[in-house]
């Protein structure tokens, strides 16, 4: 790799763009570029959700839902987390009651916008 840069040792903070393979060793307080695989989940995603909690699979903390805000700590997106767990890209991470409560919410909504056009609603 020709290193053409003018050699001012400034380094971004995220290492995209250069693969470190080779040496299977890893950086353990390592910020950006991490790739996380199955392996780094420390909790059973098919045992992750629960009626009241939904346990990270990453950290094994449990919350009533799992934001992409808490994801972003692990380095990744919801999308990347699903992925990671197995999850249909459908799935709410969050508990099941509390999806629940959210989907009473959404459809509340809906019926009183139902209401107001009853004309498609046979
Ligand atoms: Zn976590």
């Amino acid at each position: 790799m020709p290193d053409a840069g003018p050699g001012h040792g400034r380094r971004r903070g995220s290492g995209q763009g250069r693969l470190a393979a080779g040496h299977g060793r890893q950086r353990p307080g390592a910020g950006g570029g991490l790739r996380l695989t199955a392996a780094d989940l420390v909790f059973n995603p098919a045992e992750a959700i629960t009626d009241n909690t939904i346990t990270c699979c990453l950290c094994g903390k449990a919350a009533c839902s799992l934001t992409s805000r808490h994801l972003a700590n692990h380095g990744i997106n919801v999308e990347e987390y699903k992925y990671l767990c197995g999850y249909p890209s459908e799935q709410k991470l969050m508990s099941r009651n509390f999806e629940a409560k959210m989907r009473r919410n959404v459809q509340r909504a809906q019926q009183a916008r139902k209401e107001k056009h009853r004309a498609e609603n046979a």
